[in-house]
């Protein structure tokens, strides 16, 4: 396996258990910070979100919250996930309709996802030159640009060698 001298790369192998502990950590730290509550359900969704770095879909999350929490409904899980995208804790992948946890929340950031057509892992990479580079296009063409997510499909470096 080839070392990266930069990022780390988040999709190999790692301790998972690290990246749940450090998401879940910052998440109730922003929340007490902000004054909101991380509610049991929210708390709940986040941790199913972290389960891995795959992306995942509203009805998988429900499919997994129903036998801990049979009360819950789609409306439910909906919510939780308004809460936690409104929060910056996770990030809706809109090309594949499902959410990945964000690695750098509490920071406004853009992102650029790496999404891997084989395991479907997300990789979330800041890539500030990309982004430079597109606040100047926008600027040209006079276009306000509200959010910036870039998206892009293929494989990853593990799914690459195999
Ligand atoms: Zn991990
Ligand atoms: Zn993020
Ligand atoms: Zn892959």
């Amino acid at each position: 396996m080839t070392t990266r001298l930069t990022t780390p790369d988040q999709t190999t192998e790692h301790d998972h258990n690290q990246c749940i502990r450090n998401a879940i950590a910052t998440a109730e730290h922003l929340c007490i910070d902000r004054g909101v509550q991380l509610t049991p359900i929210r708390h709940k969704i986040l941790e199913l979100i972290w389960n891995s770095h795959k992306a995942i879909k509203a009805y998988d999350l429900l499919d997994l919250i129903r036998p801990i929490n049979d009360a819950a409904k789609p409306a439910t899980v909906y919510r939780a996930l308004d809460f936690l995208l409104e929060q910056g804790l996770i990030h809706r992948v809109e090309s594949l309709n499902a959410f990945v946890g964000c690695r750098s929340s509490g920071t406004q950031h853009d992102q650029l996802l790496l999404i891997c057509t084989a395991c479907h892992n997300v990789e979330e990479r800041s890539a500030p030159q990309v982004f430079l580079a597109l606040a100047e296009e926008t600027k040209t063409a006079k276009f306000s640009a509200r959010r910036k997510t870039i998206e892009i499909h293929g494989l990853c470096n593990s799914c690459r060698s195999e």
